[in-house]
């Protein structure tokens, strides 16, 4: 017996029935959960979902789909660098609760490889530390190299991770006054050829019009953010496969940005603003011309943690709710290499009760959350 969502009378050993409507098919289908993975062959003796509710409730409709993904979390990040093991574990535990059973880390500064196989957390593809230059990003976050070592240190951070690089695009250049570049193209070029030839792909952080222009003709793999897109670029992106993960609630800081910098820095505060009012345009544009678009929360830092719910609800005003259940969802475990709703997947699944299509809301209130067949205690 175990502890659970449901009660404690949940068997764990036991098969578990589920009845819905699977997304993103829609077609009501019963599956069972059998020792953490996700079949369709019927089971005998298998416990019913509503039976192991300590509430019974009618037999209403269900709705059931892979647990959510955020593309862009720091599971481990705090407003100073790295933070404690028990402080990465609330984080994470955190997101779980809020439907998100996968996690592509987005950089941080401490190896959270502990949390692998926990049932307290998504699982999480790493990807190391951010790359950046001395003085070009948020202190304490990354590994701060020049870019005679780029080429070196993608490929260490390849090493070190589970299949993704994360590069700083861009930043201020106090110098100049203005976001600017932190790689020289061909220098940027090179190093995601390494990272290729390590096996990894390369994400990069571009808030302005030049980086991702740049790293976009340079053969990365997907652009962090993306408020600077052209339709040149994103043309480029539909074609070549490039993803983006706008991170579209988290742009709501821009303006504060921009205010704090005015004095000291007001072309680059000038940008941020501009960057800002044009934000739905450019993520719109690059959704209308068939660019691969992917929920991120970037929590982490400064962010809150659990934060899904809202981005879905910007990705939705953007392309409609499916679209944006797809980017947090199936079309976002493809893209990672994981498996979706099917025969012998774990079954990280969420259960609504009511359809999310019709209203993301339903997200907020799962009838359950299954990590490996397992209920998340809420
Ligand atoms: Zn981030």
């Amino acid at each position: 017996m175990t502890e659970s969502l449901f009660g404690a009378r949940w068997p764990q050993a036991a098969p578990l029935h589920l009845r819905g409507v699977i997304l993103p098919s829609r077609v009501e289908a019963d599956l069972w959960v059998v020792e953490g993975k996700i079949t369709f062959v019927p089971q005998l003796d298998a416990v019913e979902l509503d039976d192991t509710r300590t509430t019974p409730s009618v037999h209403a409709s269900r709705w059931i789909l892979s647990g959510l993904v955020d593309a862009h979390c720091h599971i481990g990040l705090g407003a100073g660098g790295g933070v404690t093991r028990s402080e990465a574990e609330a984080q994470a535990l955190t997101d779980l609760r809020s439907g998100v059973t996968l996690v592509r880390d987005a950089g941080v500064p401490i190896d959270t490889a502990w949390l692998e196989g926990s049932s307290q957390a998504p699982k999480i593809i790493r990807s190391g530390r951010h790359i950046a230059r001395p003085r070009r990003y948020l202190k304490d976050f990354g590994v701060e190299i020049e870019p005679d070592c780029l080429v070196e240190e993608v490929r260490r951070q390849a090493s070190a991770s589970q299949g993704w690089v994360k590069l700083v695009g861009d930043w201020i250049d106090r110098d100049g006054g203005d976001l600017a570049p932190l790689w020289p193209a061909d220098i940027a070029a090179q190093a995601i050829r390494a990272a290729h030839e390590e096996g990894a792909r390369v994400t990069a952080h571009c808030f302005g019009e030049e980086s991702v222009s740049q790293l976009v003709r340079a053969g990365i793999d997907c652009i962090e953010h993306g408020c600077g897109l052209d339709s040149e670029t994103v043309r480029i992106m539909a074609g070549e496969g490039i993803a983006l993960v706008p991170t579209l609630d988290n742009w709501r800081i821009f303006p504060g940005i921009a205010d704090q910098a005015q004095d000291r820095f007001p072309t680059y505060a000038a940008h941020m603003r501009a960057l800002y009012a044009t934000r739905a345009e450019a993520i719109g544009a690059a959704i209308a011309a068939g660019v691969q678009v992917y929920a991120g929360t970037d929590a982490g830092g400064t962010r809150s943690h659990g934060t899904i719910l809202p981005e879905l609800q910007a990705l939705a005003e953007l392309g409609g709710t499916d679209f944006a259940l797809g980017a947090a969802s199936w079309r976002a475990r493809t893209w990672l290499g994981r498996p979706g709703l099917e025969e012998g997947a774990p079954a990280d699944l969420l259960i609504l009760d009511s359809d999310p299509s019709r209203d993301l809301n339903s997200l907020a209130s799962p009838a359950a959350i299954l990590l490996d067949g397992v209920p998340v205690v809420s």
